[in-house]
């Protein structure tokens, strides 16, 4: 196939599995031999029910959980999430821990308090400008939950162990860290991810959550805000986003097939990660910007000696074939987004194309 394509560094929505979008073209006039589009079938169709349903089977394998936690995909993004968890947790004198380790965990606090949630801020690392994920932080041990952002996604820090919260569950914005690693779910009371960074198209947002999380939600919600609808009608209560749903299937079943696993999944964003790293710990030019035991896997976030450099590296590593450098416009910099679906060659690529950068303007 002729078909031009960068080396996709964006951060969201950001690449997708190569094979996975080839088999989203050729299936895409006659899904299945059902003569028709995944976008033209109806949602109540049986071909649906076995696209949704696999995607449910295939996120239970992958993250080692039974029934004792749903598989949801819910649209709204994980922007909505953050306003979801405190409506449907926090009720009765009940309150939760946040720890707020970026512009994400930040706007999750803020919904908490919008909606006048008690909640506690624990351990914060603004006062470096986010570069670390905060250690030996004190959780309350009656909070109902504690929540946590497991890859900031624009400050490019990544918790490498999660924290103890003795018994208290966790709640995780996984947006952009999401099936890159195995996970330990029995940790976790929910996790959730809008889709677009690492599982699939804009448009859905994955929610695991546990049984027992059901049991703390109050009635008087409205239906669409309320967990129990979504778990009750296997997320089709409404008209579910069928294709974006039908494309994070593949990419589940990818991960599955071809990669083999997160465990295997893991090892090669360690490899890929490593690589880049690697790279600039050994040159002056490149300055990673996060702390060296906070640093994400997923998005590489990095300084030149100046942003005038920055400009010119963005704009020469374009005419090179390499896209979506330019750092979060809140932070500035340089970014090389390098979830699940960028390729090891793409990122050696990328550091080929540095030190070619830096023998002509370091
Ligand atoms: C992108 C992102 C979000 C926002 O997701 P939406 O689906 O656009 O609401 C939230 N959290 C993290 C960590 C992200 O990277």
């Amino acid at each position: 196939m002729s078909v031009n394509r960068i080396c996709n560094f964006n951060a969201g929505p950001a690449a997708l599995p190569e094979p996975v979008l080839q088999e989203v073209q050729s299936s895409f006039l006659d899904f299945q031999g059902c003569c028709m589009s995944i976008v033209e079938i109806s949602h109540r169709s049986s071909i649906f029910d076995d696209v949704i349903n696999d995607a449910v089977a295939r996120t239970r394998r992958l993250l080692n959980i039974g029934e004792e936690y749903h598989v949801l995909f819910l649209q709204g993004g994980a922007s909505l999430q953050f306003a979801m968890a405190p409506m449907n947790f926090l009720t009765d004198g009940r309150f939760a821990d946040y720890v707020n380790t970026g512009t994400w965990s930040t706007k999750a606090i803020k919904e908490a308090q919008i909606l006048k949630k008690a909640h506690n801020v624990v351990a914060s690392s603004e006062d470096r400008n986010f570069a670390y994920i905060p250690k030996n932080i004190k959780f309350n041990k009656d909070a109902t939950y504690a929540h946590i952002t497991s890859n900031n996604t624009i400050k490019g820090t990544q918790w490498a162990h999660f924290p103890d919260t003795g018994d208290v569950p966790i709640i995780s914005d996984m947006s952009s860290d999401m099936m890159s690693r195995p996970l330990d779910m029995s940790k976790f009371g929910m996790i959730y991810a809008g889709a677009q960074k690492n599982l699939g198209p804009a448009g859905v947002c994955m929610v695991v959550i546990h049984d027992d999380m059901l049991k703390l939600i109050p009635d008087g919600l409205p239906t669409m805000l309320d967990y129990r609808t979504h778990v009750s009608k296997n997320s089709m209560y409404n008209t579910p986003p069928c294709f974006p749903i039908y494309t994070v299937q593949l990419v589940l079943k990818w991960i599955e097939e071809t990669i083999g696993g997160l465990a295997e999944m893991e090892k090669l964003n360690l490899k890929k990660a490593d690589l880049l790293y690697g790279f600039m710990d050994a040159t002056d030019f490149y300055r990673p910007t996060a702390d060296k035991d906070s640093r994400s896997l997923m998005n590489v976030t990095f300084r030149l000696p100046s942003e005038e450099l920055e400009k010119k590296f963005v704009a020469n590593a374009v005419d090179n074939g390499l896209g979506g450098l330019k750092g979060h416009r809140s932070v500035g910099g340089c970014r090389a987004s390098i979830y699940n679906a960028a390729t090891y060659e793409n990122v050696e690529k990328l550091v080929e194309f540095m030190k070619v950068f830096e023998k002509n303007n370091g």
